[in-house]
């Protein structure tokens, strides 16, 4: 395996902003991904583990440690008897390009997460979920390197402990995994999920039931208007995806807010979010608290067509990225006393 120094980093991220890796192994195996954990623990450096680069802000300074980038490949899918069909594929396999399979396969599962950049072995970590389906739903195992123990392990649905963009992976266990191969169960011949307004909107006019394939392209369409599909060129995609986690407070502070909101003649969109909680849309705090589309703050912004996408608008630096977050997250604490929590993993700062 090659270990090359001095890698910038930038070019491997969604938001294009970012320094050089000391040391980058691209590892496309599980006896490389060992091998660059040993190099980086006999050298004592740090290690960072990189899948597609679609949720991360790297400091301008780069990394001072061992970037490893999992670029584990090949998909396969198999129905045992009697069960849902199996989808297998290594962590490095693009995201859509697994996505576009279970729907050729005419399987139902995860048709509404079309569209979301990134790997599969990004998936499991903060539970990727859109349009009301999330990847705990189906992901019936995780294939791990536990870096304690230098030993590959299976980790069961359960063992990952999913919850709301949350796993064992980006809370009790951070660090402790690298994250090799996903199987997920799906149901063959399925229906799909039609739960959001954006997407039952988009079928109003239609009649009979939309099929996945139907369903897949509808996603994708969404996305794209609200620039959250890569596509090369589309300024307002150069960004980390939304920037901010949708806030999950307490009923009695929902109330609070809901009725000082009222008396300012607006009224608080919220979604139930389990017991006593509401989940409220971090894109309307972000506009209300007066950061529109479109906003620039030096070379970041928002996105002109999503208020959540904090975009580089071509030469931006990471401290530029964070000058624009550390602003919006001020302005939404000061306007309604939430401080919202970043979404993108930051490294090296
Ligand atoms: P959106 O569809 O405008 O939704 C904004 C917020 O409203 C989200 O918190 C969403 O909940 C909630 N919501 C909307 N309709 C709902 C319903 N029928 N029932 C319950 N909650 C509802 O958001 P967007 O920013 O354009 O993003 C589109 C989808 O992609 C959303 O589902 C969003 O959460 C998802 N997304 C996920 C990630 C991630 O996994 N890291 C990153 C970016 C966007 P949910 O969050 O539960 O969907």
């Amino acid at each position: 395996m090659l270990i090359r120094e001095q890698v910038a980093l930038a070019p491997f991220t969604t938001l294009g902003v970012g320094g050089p890796a000391r040391y980058f192994a691209e590892t496309h195996s599980e006896a490389e991904v060992i091998e660059a954990v040993e190099f980086a623990r006999s050298r004592q450096l740090p290690l960072f583990v990189l899948g597609g680069g679609s949720n991360l802000v790297i400091a301008d300074k780069g990394f001072p440690g061992v970037v490893l980038k999992v670029a584990i490949s090949g998909s396969s899918s198999c129905t045992p008897p009697r069960k849902n069909p199996l989808f297998i594929a290594g962590a490095g396999v693009n995201w859509d390009t697994l996505v576009a399979q279970t729907v050729d396969a005419n399987c139902a599962g995860l048709e509404c997460l079309s569209g979301i950049p990134g790997t599969v072995g990004g998936t499991p970590v903060q539970n990727v979920g859109a349009y009301g389906q999330e990847v705990s739903q189906t992901i019936r195992e995780v294939r791990v390197l536990d870096l304690r123990s230098l030993q590959i392990e299976i980790l069961s649905n359960a063992e990952c402990s999913f919850t709301y963009r949350s796993s064992i992976f980006n809370t009790t266990e951070r660090d402790r995994y690298i994250i090799l191969q996903v199987s997920f169960a799906l149901h063959q011949d399925g229906k799909p999920s039609v739960r959001y307004a954006d997407l039952q909107k988009f079928f109003a006019s239609s009649t009979g039931d939309p099929t996945l394939a139907e369903v897949r392209a509808a996603v994708c369409e969404i996305r794209y208007r609200k620039a959250m599909l890569i596509v090369p060129g589309d300024e307002d995609a150069r960004s980390a995806g939304s920037f901010f986690k949708n806030p999950i407070v307490p009923q009695s502070f929902f109330e609070e807010l809901s009725a000082r909101v009222e008396s300012r003649g607006l009224q608080l969109p919220s979604y139930p979010a389990g017991d006593g909680f509401r989940k409220l849309p971090a894109a309307w705090l972000v506009e209300q608290a007066g950061f529109s589309r479109g906003y620039s703050k030096g070379a970041a912004g928002i996105s002109r067509r999503h208020a959540l996408a904090i975009v580089n608008r071509g030469g931006a630096t990471a401290a530029d990225i964070i000058a624009l977050k550390d602003e919006i997250q001020a302005g939404v604490l000061n306007e309604f006393g939430i401080e919202l929590q970043p979404e993108p993993v930051l490294v090296g700062f």
